[in-house]
């Protein structure tokens, strides 16, 4: 039995791991079955970088809606017909879980009729052999991979395929999703889908597609980190209007799409994941009406994604009229602030802002006073004894890092006035030397002249990791992880630096002015 547990562990972030622990607990707690299914074991397969989570349990999901919202989770929706439950889990992951269940066609553009059913049932009613696999996360079979149609193999072609001829007739929806995984994956379309995608686009099946499946699909364009791309395919084929009838790529904000997904992009290497979803509802539908908006926003399933862009414009404004305030009047003030702020508001704004002071205060949060990190004194700060092992270094290293960023603190002896008030008291002289028998057998080992030398060497070599792993450690710190959330990558320099810090207590007091000299 192959287990993907391990390749599913390696590919999902921490936090969407988290997410799928908590889901598989809590359908376990209520006795369902739970599988990873869908575009997310697609993507853990393929490569691609996993969006959302869908889940699928052997029961209605519905009712686990209560245990989600105790884990701090938001329902963002849920579809009573369908069993299915739009949730945000703390984090920011985006997941689904649906009821097991087939649907019965009877007549092209009738919703189909639902009934419960077994996991393999499910993944045969679904739209492409890529995705229709699932990865059991039940005890006894946790990490076996469930795939009837082989969707693995399709994955390795790189080609997607319907599962059957009636796929495009008996919902056409799976048409305009096949135009938008081609486009974002840049898999053709298997000959025979190919065929019948065309036969069914010919014969206008798309006329059937449900209210729902389009505010479905308008949903998933929004969360495509490529909206631009997706959304030229969606309109040479002629799906765009299908959505909402008057949008074209021409509507959006081309310019602000291609800035937004060049920003987010910066974010991310930062350690950032905003989500852009309604920014990019924002810039996609630019210049459609009020009303054109209005109905489009009606029809996303998320009803939290929708609320989101319809405030995303006020929001904006009044972070912006914040970082013009007294509030962020100097940098350590912006930075409080801007640490605080939604990081989705902070991407808008780093895209939209007009003013040249709000412009330039995201520019320095992201750059220049980032940087600061690096400046902290930490040869003074280790010679007095102020290391990541006091429980309240994380706070005098925030604090240092704040007047630092408001350019105090530039000498060395303003450095050590500041942090002197924070010094532990120095470690109790080493006891004195036992006397008698045992005395006696203390000397032996220094006599010998290896253990002590290795003894030494390694109370050197221990302690300095320590300090080198934990001066990185401050922005992850209980006291700073909420004011200044650094980045791991902008952590690594000030890990870099660590080694000269660490010197300092073992030259003890007779080289304090070398170290200064170096910083
Ligand atoms: P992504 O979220 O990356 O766009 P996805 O495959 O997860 O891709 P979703 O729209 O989230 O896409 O759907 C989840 C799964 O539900 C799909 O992988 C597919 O198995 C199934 N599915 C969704 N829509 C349909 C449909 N119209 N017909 C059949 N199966 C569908």
């Amino acid at each position: 039995m192959a287990d993907y547990i391990y390749t599913m562990e390696l590919r999902l972030t921490p936090n969407q791991l988290k997410g799928v622990n908590l889901v598989q607990d809590i359908a376990r707690n209520a006795g369902m079955n739970v599988y990873l299914t869908g575009g997310a074991v697609r993507d853990i397969m393929s490569g691609f970088p996993i969006r959302d989570l869908d889940f699928t349990v052997q029961g209605n999901p519905l009712k686990l809606q209560k245990e989600f919202e105790r884990s701090g989770a938001v329902i963002g929706g849920a579809d009573d017909a369908f069993h299915v439950l739009y949730v945000t889990l703390t984090g920011g992951v985006r997941i689904e879980v649906s009821g097991a269940h087939i649907e019965r066609y009877e007549k092209t553009g009738k919703p189909p009729i639902i009934t419960p059913a077994t996991i393999i049932e499910d993944l045969r009613r679904r739209d492409f052999t890529v995705n229709a696999m699932a990865l059991s996360l039940n005890p006894g079979s946790r990490g076996l991979l469930l795939d009837p149609f082989n969707g693995v193999a399709d994955i390795e072609a790189k080609l997607l395929r319907i599962l059957h001829n009636y796929a495009f007739v008996e919902d056409p929806s799976r048409l305009i999703r096949a135009s938008r995984f081609s486009a974002r994956f840049h898999w053709p379309l298997e000959e025979r889908t190919q065929a019948r995608y065309q036969s069914a686009k010919e014969s206008n099946y798309i006329e059937y597609i449900s209210h729902a499946a389009i505010g479905y699909e308008i949903e998933q364009l929004a969360y495509e980190d490529d909206p631009l791309n997706v959304a030229r395919v969606l309109e040479r084929e002629d799906w765009l209007k299908v959505l909402s009838p008057h949008w074209t790529t021409a509507k959006m904000d081309v310019n602000g799409l291609a800035q937004l997904v060049k920003t987010r992009q910066q974010m991310n290497e930062l350690g950032y994941y905003p989500d852009a979803a309604p920014a990019v509802l924002h810039f996609l539908t630019t210049r459609l009406t009020e009303k054109e908006s209005t109905d489009i926003r009606k029809m996303i399933p998320r009803r939290d994604l929708a609320e989101a862009w319809r405030d995303l414009e006020d929001h904006a404004k009044e972070l912006a009229k914040r970082l013009t305030g007294k509030e962020a009047a100097t940098p350590s003030r912006t930075w409080k602030l801007l640490s605080g702020a939604r990081p989705e508001m902070i991407l808008f704004l780093a895209v939209t802002a007009r003013q040249q002071a709000v412009e330039q205060k995201i520019k320095n949060f992201f750059t220049k006073w980032r940087e600061v990190q690096q400046k902290i004194p930490l040869p003074e700060m280790t010679e007095l004894l102020i290391t990541p092992q006091l429980p309240e270094y994380p706070k005098i290293a925030d604090e240092v890092f704040m007047l630092l960023l408001d350019g105090k603190l530039r000498s060395r002896t303003e450095r050590l006035n500041f942090l002197k008030p924070f010094a532990p008291p120095p470690p109790p002289p080493p006891p004195a030397p036992k006397r008698g028998r045992g005395a006696k057998a203390a000397q032996a080992v220094p006599q010998g002249g290896q253990p002590t030398t290795a003894g030494k060497k390694k109370g050197k070599g221990e302690a300095a990791p320590a300090v080198a792993a934990k001066v990185s450690a401050p922005p992850e710190g209980k006291a700073t992880a909420k004011s200044h959330p650094m980045p791991t990558s902008k952590s690594a320099p000030a890990a870099k630096k660590a080694p000269a810090a660490k010197k300092a207590p073992a030259k003890s007091s007779s080289s304090p002015s070398k170290t200064a000299k170096k910083h």
